[in-house]
């Protein structure tokens, strides 16, 4: 049986094009995903995880019970994760959170958190990965490598595709690559702009200047010569629609949220000559969906405390690292994530002396180290739900399979919250 239009689970572009051929229950060949989509189904039943106590398998049951004991004599535990789950799942976590008293952040704590602090202060002129396609004429990737990160992102909705009003495809299209190196993305650009690390804040508030008639009294920002800034910012003013993609090389680098506003305010400031938007190269599946989910339930997107019984939001305070460096909380509970192998070393240490439960399907570095381990089925293979693009398009992920022995996220978290209110 072949199955069309799959939803790959994998990055944030949530590419909806997938053909899949299953038969006798099983995944046999995977069509127009990228390397490492085509990886995540065909791997699906690999280094899965299974029920088990401090390292010894047990029945589902077990696990959770135990999970459920943890959590309910805890006076501060922290949820973290999200990102690689679905949004059903995310109101069931949110629901444990307000029961308990807990904190809850998701990993855009660790990623894209800043730019979320940024269009606080300045919002954010904003587009679908549709009109990219159809109208944008002009792109700049600002520290982002979709080559690597997000394959098909500029075969899919930037680059390459002819849309409405881009009917020359590459050919109509100006690349932009602003970076400390060459990437395999900027290697493909029609200009490559090389920043010195940490400087992309005095370059972006350089063009605001420029923008706005400033002669600069220097020949070089950063790295970069005022005469390129000049050429970018005539290839910026030259464009029908412009969109600015920015990624991680702005959001966890010096500067942080003050990089993604200056950006933001270029890119407001480029819309009183011709149309601009900028939209975050979001990584996970659905950590857009995760910030989304939380941000409608509470009013805020990540790094929030239920403590006093109502949703606080502040990051610095209440985000999963801060917290466990301060040794804040009492026990982890750890969603569709893998925190051991992305927090700093410091944070981890706190968490691995601390009661941690990890839901995953997978037996990532985080269950292999947790205390409880529960498996799931994972979305997209063996369940549906919904996911949000990195444009905020919510899509359906479809089911592939059936065989799935462990139930899924929304299902075991569901279960996990029924127990704690003791029904
Ligand atoms: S680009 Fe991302 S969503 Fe698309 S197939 Fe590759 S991993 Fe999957």
């Amino acid at each position: 049986m072949r199955i069309e239009n799959v939803v790959c689970p994998f990055c944030g572009c949530l590419c909806d094009d997938i053909s899949i051929e299953v038969e006798n229950g099983r995944i046999k060949s995977v069509a127009r995903a990228c390397g490492i989509g085509r990886s995540l189904f065909m791997k699906h039943g690999e280094d899965l995880s299974f029920p088990s106590i401090d390292g010894r398998k047990v029945s589902l049951e077990d696990a959770i019970g135990k999970a459920v004991d943890i959590l309910r004599r805890s006076k501060h535990a922290l949820i973290y994760g999200l990102s690689s789950t679905s949004i059903e799942a995310h109101r069931k976590a949110l629901e444990i959170a307000e029961l308990i008293g807990a904190s809850i952040d998701q990993t855009s704590s660790i990623c894209h958190g800043p730019t979320a602090l940024a269009i606080h202060q300045t919002g954010i002129p904003t587009c679908t990965l549709g009109e990219v396609k159809n109208r944008a004429d002009v792109l700049v990737f600002w520290g982002s490598n979709p080559l690597e990160s997000h394959q098909r992102h500029y075969e899919r909705y930037s680059l390459f595709p002819k849309g409405m009003f881009t009917p020359e495809g590459r050919k109509g299209r100006k690349l932009v690559v602003v970076d400390v190196r060459q990437t395999p993305s900027a290697k493909m650009a029609d200009m490559f702009i090389r920043v010195n690390p940490g400087g992309d804040y005095e370059v972006l508030n350089a063009l605001r200047y420029m923008l706005k008639g400033g002669e600069l009294a220097t020949s070089e920002i950063s790295g970069v010569k005022v005469e390129d800034l000049r050429k970018l910012l005539d290839v910026m003013l030259s464009a029908k629609y412009g969109v600015v993609f920015i990624g991680m090389g702005l959001t966890m680098t010096r500067g942080k949220y003050h990089n993604v506003e200056a950006a933001i305010s270029l890119v407001v400031e480029l819309n009183a000559h011709t149309r601009w938007s900028v939209v975050a190269m979001r990584g996970h599946y659905n950590v857009k969906g995760a910030a989304s989910s939380l941000l409608w339930q509470t009013g805020y997107p990540f790094a929030i405390n239920f403590s006093l019984g109502y949703p606080r939001y502040n990051p610095g305070e209440y985000s999963a690292v801060d917290l466990l460096r301060r040794k804040e909380v009492d026990c982890v509970l750890v969603i569709a994530s893998d925190p051991v192998a992305n927090f700093p070393r410091d944070a981890v240490k706190v968490m691995l002396e601390l009661p941690l439960i990890a839901i995953d399907p997978k037996l990532s570095l985080t269950a292999v180290s947790a205390n409880i381990v529960i498996p799931t089925a994972q979305v997209g293979i063996y369940v549906e739900g919904t996911a949000y693009r990195m444009d905020g398009v919510p899509l359906r992920v479809k089911k592939i399979l059936d065989s799935s022995p462990y139930p899924s996220d929304e299902e075991i978290l569901d279960e996990i919250l029924r127990r704690l209110k003791g029904a």
